[in-house]
């Protein structure tokens, strides 16, 4: 034992000597576009609930109901005793929204992308993936075996190039990427990835986190942003963000869904969606798609709010989502603004390497902020810029 905690002593001392040491914050109460730390309040530019609808009572309402009627535990896999009613319909509304034959929902955005991955290709297959994706897709292609290799950053070029040199050698080919980047905000350039598709006989998963909600008419995702069809294209999301819930899904054609229901174990053998958590997720798909105010809110506070960082002449990362990136210089810059930042009543998280190569502040946009707080904020850092 004490040689595993010399190891783990070890380790600590390291990450923290590059400043990449991290904890969790303590938040008290109802988190929504402002939220209480440690007994502080502060404008929240830290949550993915870009919709506010974590706080809806509509939303709380289902949950309730739906623990009263069923209890709180799902109490088995959905194969064995988890099953309820509640999962068809939110299967069949997540379909409808996302213009699928099917889909499954996982527990978690994270265990649907590992499950998915692992279950669709092994070592005789080849995963190309966008090296700024998220985590969860990294270990979804490390657990599957299949030989990965990344390309850069929503570069089509580099991709077709590897494309070229690689597909031959590999029976299926699974080109995996963000629809919106977690950390950076920009967006795939999906037709051209689609067309890429094609050409070389890959499948293409999106992983649709960031964009549900928020992108596209009825806030569908990435893909009906550029009013793209997705049969062909499998469809990953969560429903912890926009959605306002917990859980993850899959969408796509019948025969996806079927396949996975047979051969994905983060779906077979965990235990189902809690009832709370799926009604909360069904009514939050219903509000996105009926509630256009909404979306169209968010999208006037990401043009305010970006506008007034460029006005202040700050460098920020190129973005088409509800995530703005202020880029630092270095992770202790980055953590000291992020610091002062907190000291006047704004929580904006500093994010560092090893989640990203260059270290920023990320600013997570809500349809629930106030005009009021982007001219504070910007007051403030119009004094802190000289620092900076
Ligand atoms: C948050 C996130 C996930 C994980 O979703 P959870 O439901 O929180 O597990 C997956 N992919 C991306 C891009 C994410 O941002």
């Amino acid at each position: 034992m004490s040689s595993l905690n010399e190891y783990l002593n070890q380790s600590l001392n390291t990450i923290k000597k590059a400043n990449w040491y991290r904890q969790e914050k303590l938040i008290t109460g109802m988190s929504g576009a402002l939220v209480e730390i440690e007994g502080k309040k502060l404008v929240n530019f830290a949550s993915n609930d870009y919709l506010g609808l974590a706080e809806d009572q509509r939303l709380i309402s289902a949950g309730i109901d739906a623990l009263k009627q069923y209890g709180t535990g799902s109490t088995g896999s959905r194969l064995l005793s988890g099953h309820r009613s509640l999962h068809d319909t939110l299967e069949k509304s997540l379909a409808e929204w996302k213009k699928t034959e099917k889909a499954l929902v996982f527990s978690s955005g994270y265990t649907a992308n590992i499950g998915t991955i692992s279950a669709l290709v092994n070592q005789k297959d080849l995963i190309l993936a966008d090296e700024y994706n998220h985590s969860s897709l990294k270990n979804g292609a490390k657990l599957s075996q299949a030989q990965t290799i990344n390309y850069q950053h929503c570069d089509t070029q580099d991709l077709v190039t590897k494309l070229t040199e690689q597909r031959k050698n590999y029976r299926h080919c699974l080109i995996l990427t963000d629809s919106v980047f977690s950390m950076d905000g920009d967006l795939c350039p999906l037709p051209e990835l689609i067309q890429i598709a094609q050409k070389f006989d890959c499948w293409l998963l999106i992983d649709e986190a960031h964009a549900s909600g928020v992108l596209g008419k009825t806030g569908a995702g990435c893909l009906e942003h550029f009013q793209l069809q997705g049969e062909n294209i499998i469809q990953i999301g969560t429903l912890s963000k926009a959605i306002g819930s917990l859980g993850g899904y899959v969408a796509g054609s019948s025969i996806l869904i079927d396949f996975l229901r047979n051969r994905c174990p983060t779906w077979i053998y965990t235990t189902a969606l809690s009832p709370a958590d799926t009604a909360a997720a069904i009514v939050g798909i219903d509000i996105i798609r009926s509630e256009t105010s909404r979306r169209n809110q968010l999208w006037q506070n990401i043009q305010n709010f970006k506008q007034h960082l460029i006005d202040l002449k700050l460098r920020l990362f190129e973005s088409e989502s509800a995530i703005i990136c202020w880029k630092t210089k270095n992770a202790i810059e980055a953590l000291e603004i992020s610091k002062k930042l907190y000291q006047e009543g704004f929580f904006a998280p500093a994010i560092r390497p090893p989640t990203v190569p260059t270290s920023r502040i990320r600013f997570s946009l809500m349809a629930t902020h106030q005009p009021q707080y982007f001219l504070d904020l910007k007051q403030l850092l119009s004094l802190l810029s000289s620092d900076f």
